[in-house]
């Protein structure tokens, strides 16, 4: 399939924008951020969403999900950090073919639950390309003074894995590596435990997990064993969205 940025048809709705590619950069070497100028600014909030339409000459279509990783602002420019994935329809073909310069059709903001007010405690769990709208979130907590509100704590392979390792440290933040850890990290690579998040655990925050689907439930699942009640966990999945 041959698939063009943008599409071969503009759809007459409000709701569909044909973005321009500002600049494009790796995060890691299967991680990539596409900054994004909007024709219609559209502010979102921390934790929100836009949908990539890709439409072939032969009018099929392919639609995927991708998170905000930048903060709310004017919402003129927006960054969407993309995971490469094997045979990926579209992450693919973001990776591999589009470029600075090019269009590309989106639709959003999106998403009301799993989006932070920027004003309540919050306890953010990311694994690998879930840390995207989380991102956003601690953005927006560190451009509006108020780190203090939320405690990250993400989980990547290895040193290499980290998205955004140059800007994500930080007190409020707390990184575990699963495979390979950094020379002189005291924890031993491994995943996710109710020891890691408990010592972050407040009381009374709001909790986002997101990441793949085995990562959200295994989060979950320690976070019930660090004591956070249910109802305060919000979860997002990044599977199949097509
Ligand atoms: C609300 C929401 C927000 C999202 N935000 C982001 C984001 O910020 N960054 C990002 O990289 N992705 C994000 N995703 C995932 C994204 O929408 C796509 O699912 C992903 O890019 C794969 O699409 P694809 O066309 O490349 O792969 P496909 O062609 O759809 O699938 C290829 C293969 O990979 C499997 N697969 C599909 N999605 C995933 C996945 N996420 N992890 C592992 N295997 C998968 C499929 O089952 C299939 O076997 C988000 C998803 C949702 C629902």
């Amino acid at each position: 399939m041959t698939l063009t940025p943008g599409g071969t048809t503009h759809r007459r709705t409000l709701r569909w924008q044909q973005a321009r590619v500002l600049a494009v950069h790796d995060e890691t070497p299967r991680a990539r951020t596409f900054r994004l100028g909007l024709p219609e600014p559209r502010r979102h909030l921390a934790g929100q969403y836009y949908v990539v339409r890709l439409t072939a000459p032969d009018g099929y279509t392919a639609s995927r999900s991708y998170s905000v990783a930048s903060p709310p602002g004017d919402g003129g420019e927006i960054d969407l950090t993309v995971e490469k994935l094997d045979g990926g329809e579209v992450s693919e073909y973001l990776h591999d073919v589009v470029e600075p310069g090019d269009e590309l059709e989106v639709r959003g903001p999106i998403g009301g639950f799993f989006a932070w007010d920027g004003r309540t405690p919050a306890l953010l769990v990311g694994g690998g390309s879930g840390v995207v709208p989380l991102m956003s979130m601690l953005r927006h907590a560190r451009a509006t003074g108020r780190p203090d509100l939320v405690r990250l704590v993400v989980s990547a392979r290895s040193p290499a894995d980290l998205y955004y390792a140059g800007e994500l440290p930080g007190p409020e933040t707390t990184v575990v590596y699963t495979r390979v850890t950094p020379p002189g990290f005291a924890r031993p690579a491994g995943r996710l435990t109710a020891a890691d998040v408990a010592p972050l655990v407040r009381g009374g925050e709001t909790v986002f997990v997101c990441g793949s689907p085995g990562f959200a439930d295994g989060a979950t699942d320690v976070l019930l064993q660090a004591g956070v009640p249910v109802a305060a966990i919000r979860v997002e999945r990044f599977g199949p969205s097509g």
